[in-house]
């Protein structure tokens, strides 16, 4: 279903157009890649599909959901080999939109926008976004703090990835006892996607089971290590691939607080920062009672088993993320785990901001900071200083650097190529939008320039603060699932 009224284009991936997609970026002045982007594809490209998928949430089964407000386009086989499913968000009513209008306000899709594309170069394995229409359409949601509804603009997103199956496409087959389906389903991800499993294996519904779980290990992890919190980590949220899909009201961390929760319909904190870990492991386990059907008895027990090395697996490779992000080796040792128990307890402790504090440690001289010479610019090492213990962490870690012997120099620069220095805050984002709210896209654009390169310094980052202590409105805002 098209826009009513018009569309336009307003911001592109060309990463994605070029990569990803093999196109030609003069594609961009086209008319039928307009109306192929915003949902006018019916003469062209018939066969849009939603997918039917269930889900828990909030620790609840649903039902049936599906892609309420998304549709796929196509299928894309690139040049690389690599396949990419076409999926526009915010088309209009599909057979699942259930109550809902199947439209997307341009603030979520502004968001989900950058939110992809910035996760993409933070080096996130996740769903990529190609485009951002907009229209003059009307729709209507309700007020955050009053309940009234508004009139918002509506907006599309073509958001690709190689596969937008999640959990939630195989619970449904389970509860409703679908069991062929279930099979072929799963035969079907194994042969597209997981070329490493053999599919005449009589054992291969366990390795897709066993890759799924340490994929989710490995994101969740590498969500942890950049303090991005998804918000939603419903069953029907989180991918087959372990990829980050679905970006509604996610975070990142400002100060570093485990009870970080970025949605505020999540009134429980069910999805907070620090509950991730553990969301992912319940997700994995509705994912194996899904499966049960299928396996044998001597294989529901192993998968019980291979779900028991989800926290080990998981555990790991943060210890090696912050591990990396303080310069230190990449396969740590208890010295090195205790120095990153130290910094993370001295960020806890004076709820410094969990990004800044990690990278302008990456551009601070240790010998400086031990003269206790911090500038204010450093705003977020003034803040980690303003405790006792942050002396007694810098000797420990000029120790520890000593015993590997890793120059200063050497620690700063590995240090500056896993903590990025600009990250999407909701300040930021909200800021965009506002002034996208009156077509001017200017700051959309400049968003996605800064954040597609995050690990490096850039003076029109500097100059709109993008590295700078947040505005002191930043901490009122709200992001909630109405979108
Ligand atoms: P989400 O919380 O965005 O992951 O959405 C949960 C479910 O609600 C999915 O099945 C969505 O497709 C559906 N949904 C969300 N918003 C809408 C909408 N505006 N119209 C129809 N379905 C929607
Ligand atoms: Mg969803
Ligand atoms: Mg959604």
């Amino acid at each position: 279903m098209p826009f009513r009224s018009g569309a336009t284009l307003v911001a592109i991936s060309d990463d994605v157009l070029i990569e990803c997609l093999n196109l030609n970026p003069l594609v961009k002045e086209s008319d039928v890649f307009l109306k192929f982007i915003s949902g006018q594809h019916s003469a062209h490209f018939p066969f849009a599909l939603a997918h039917r998928y269930g889900g828990h949430q909030f620790g609840y089964w649903s039902g049936q959901l599906g892609d309420g407000r998304a549709a796929i386009l196509g299928t894309f086989l690139n040049s690389h080999g690599d396949i990419w499913e076409l999926n526009l968000k915010g088309s209009g009513l599909t057979p699942f939109s259930r109550q809902g209008d199947g439209r997307a306000v341009l603030r979520s899709s502004v968001r989900e926008f950058l939110a992809s594309e910035a996760m993409h170069f933070l080096g996130v394995p996740t769903s990529r976004a190609l485009s951002l229409v907009i229209s003059e359409d009307a729709v209507l949601r309700d007020e955050f703090y009053t309940g009234n509804l508004r009139a918002e603009r509506g907006a599309m997103v073509v958001r690709v990835a190689p596969s937008w199956f999640r959990i939630g496409s195989l619970e449904i087959l389970a509860f409703h006892g679908e069991f062929q389906l279930l099979q072929s389903l799963m035969e079907y991800i194994i042969k597209h996607h997981y070329g490493n499993i053999d599919a005449e294996n009589k054992d291969r519904y366990l390795m897709l089971f066993e890759e799924i779980v340490n994929g989710t290990a490995h994101l969740i992890a590498a969500w942890q290590s950049l303090g991005f919190t998804h918000g939603v980590c419903n069953t029907d949220n989180f991918s087959l691939l372990s990829l980050t899909i679905d970006y509604g009201p996610f975070g990142f961390l400002e100060e570093y607080n485990l009870e970080f929760v970025p949605n505020t319909s999540d009134d429980e904190g069910r999805y907070s920062y620090g509950k991730q870990p553990s969301v992912g492991y319940y997700n994995l386990d509705k994912l194996r009672v899904a499966l049960d059907p299928i396996l044998t008895y001597d294989q529901q027990e192993t998968a019980k088993i291979i779900l028991n090395g989800y926290y080990e697996i998981l555990n790991r490779t943060l210890l090696q993320h912050f591990a990396e992000k303080l310069g230190l080796s990449p396969s740590p040792s208890a010295a090195d785990a205790s120095i990153v128990k130290m910094f993370l307890n001295l960020m806890q402790l004076t709820r410094s901001d969990f990004t800044m504090s990690f990278r302008q440690l990456a551009e601070a001289r240790l010998d400086n900071l031990i003269k206790g010479d911090i500038h204010p610019s450093q705003w977020a090492l003034m803040q980690l200083s303003s405790n006792h213990q942050f002396e007694i962490f810098l000797d420990n870690y000029r120790a520890r650097l000593r015993e590997i012997g890793l120059s200063d120099h050497d620690r700063m620069r590995k240090m500056r190529k896993t903590n990025p220095m600009y990250i999407l805050r909701t300040w930021m984002a909200h800021s965009a939008i506002q002034l996208a709210e009156m077509n001017d896209f200017s700051e959309v654009r400049k968003l996605q320039r800064v954040l597609s390169s995050p690990f490096t310094k850039q003076a029109e980052a500097e100059s709109a603060g993008y590295s700078s202590r947040p505005p002191p409105w930043a901490s009122s805002l709200k992001v909630s699932c109405s979108s």
